[in-house]
């Protein structure tokens, strides 16, 4: 019989687990990819989206299009997960597996911050990326906040990011001088493995006149008194919120029995992302492994996973443990592109190295982007 392998979330970890097994295996693997969606979208595709950059229908990636040797993708609902037998209900039937593999992401609760759905947007969500089309250009004047609301969140340089495009987009629009900006962060500094890094944010967005607000968190929205409830009871007008929802384990995951409640993300062994049921794996913004929530961190944990998987079924030596690295690119407004590579897991403490936006950072983030097209669903432009 073939191996059963099944892979819950075609998100960056889903993806390139998948490539990689489909590349080792072929039609010898059985293997069930599953996803609720239609398509994949990158994070970093909603601020083009919200900022009118790129129109929605333009960053996404059909699942249909996935075409891999062994592999079946399945668009359906996750409904339960049993991690002892490794069988799994989904709204089109029930799958068992050999191996399973938990790639489920974070779920987003903007319900959780008061107010933020009645007064607020949220630029997380592919909804919320595309509402934020219509919202901007009715934003004239008064006080932005690009708000952190929970103290884990994906892509930490993200708010930072949004903060510096919203200047541009202010500026282009002939706005900006009516116009606040403000980042609350709930740290100390934008990326606090990064010194070099967070001290270029903090630069330019002293050069741009926008406010740092570190070490808090935004606690609720008070939408008719049009002020931001900061995390130490402060105070601020609020004309446009920008959220960063609250992120929560799926639910799907914690009624699993793989994470204790809402706030706890799945538990693994740090090299090598199993949990603690034999055979079942989680990967990527679902785990607890201590990296930051990222696409290059889910892929680099897929990729130790995958070498554990081809390990076991060709009998060969164990893997090299997951490392913790990853680079991000940052987006500084203005065109620029800087680059941050982050290690996380080799030293005593995470540590940083930033390099300076440059033109050809800005072709090698576009060639990020290609390249998984490719290799993922076989794109051959994108
Ligand atoms: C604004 C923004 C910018 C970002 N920029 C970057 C960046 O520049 N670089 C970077 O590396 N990362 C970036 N990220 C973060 C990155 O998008 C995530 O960390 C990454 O997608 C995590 O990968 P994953 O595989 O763990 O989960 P995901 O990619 O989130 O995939 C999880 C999948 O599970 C599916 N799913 C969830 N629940 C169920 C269920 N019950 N049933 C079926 N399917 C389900 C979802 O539909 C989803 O497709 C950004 C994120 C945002 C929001």
């Amino acid at each position: 019989m073939r191996t059963r392998v099944t892979v819950l979330g075609a998100g960056f970890g889903g993806l390139e687990l998948t490539t990689i097994l489909s590349e080792a295996f072929g039609e010898t693997l059985d293997l069930v990819l599953i996803d609720k969606a239609d398509a994949f979208i990158f994070g970093f595709s909603k601020l083009d989206v919200m900022f009118g950059r790129r129109r929605p229908a333009e960053v996404r990636h059909a699942y249909r299009d996935i075409v891999k040797p062994g592999v079946r993708f399945l668009q359906s609902m996750v409904r339960s997960i049993d991690p002892v037998s490794r069988r799994v209900e989904t709204d089109h039937g029930a799958f068992e597996s050999d191996v399973l593999v938990v790639a489920l992401g974070a779920d987003m609760d903007p319900a959780a911050t008061p107010g933020l759905v009645e007064g607020g947007n949220e630029f997380y969500s592919v909804a919320g990326a595309e509402a934020l089309r219509d919202v901007l250009p009715r934003f004239e004047r008064g006080a932005a906040i690009i708000g952190v609301t929970s103290k884990t969140f994906k892509c930490p340089p993200a708010p930072s990011e949004a903060a510096l495009l919203l200047h541009d987009y202010l500026t282009a629009h002939g706005r900006r001088a009516a116009t606040d900006i403000s980042v609350v962060i709930p740290f100390g500094t934008p990326i606090p493995p990064s010194p070099e890094t967070s001290q270029a944010i903090l630069a330019a967005f002293a050069e741009r006149g926008i406010r740092f607000i570190k070490d808090r968190l935004v606690s609720a929205l008070d939408p008719d008194r049009k002020v931001a409830v900061l995390s130490d009871g402060t105070e601020m007008p609020c004309d446009l919120f920008l959220g960063v929802p609250v992120h929560r384990v799926p639910a799907v995951v914690v009624e699993s029995g793989l994470a204790a409640d809402a706030y706890g993300w799945v538990p693994v062994n740090k090299q090598t992302l199993e949990t603690r049921f034999p055979g079942v794996y989680a990967v990527g913004d679902v785990n607890g492994v201590g990296t930051p929530k990222a696409g290059v961190f889910a892929e680099g944990a897929a990729r130790v996973v995958a070498a554990a998987i081809i390990a076991q079924l060709r009998g060969g030596p164990s893997p090299a443990p997951y490392d913790g690295k990853g680079s991000c690119y940052v987006e500084f407004g203005h065109g620029h592109v800087g680059r941050v590579d982050v290690d996380f897991l080799s030293g005593p403490k995470p540590t940083g190295v930033f390099q300076e936006p440059s033109e050809a950072l800005v072709a090698e983030k576009g060639l990020f982007r290609t390249t998984r097209l490719k290799k993922w669903f076989g794109h051959k432009t994108a």
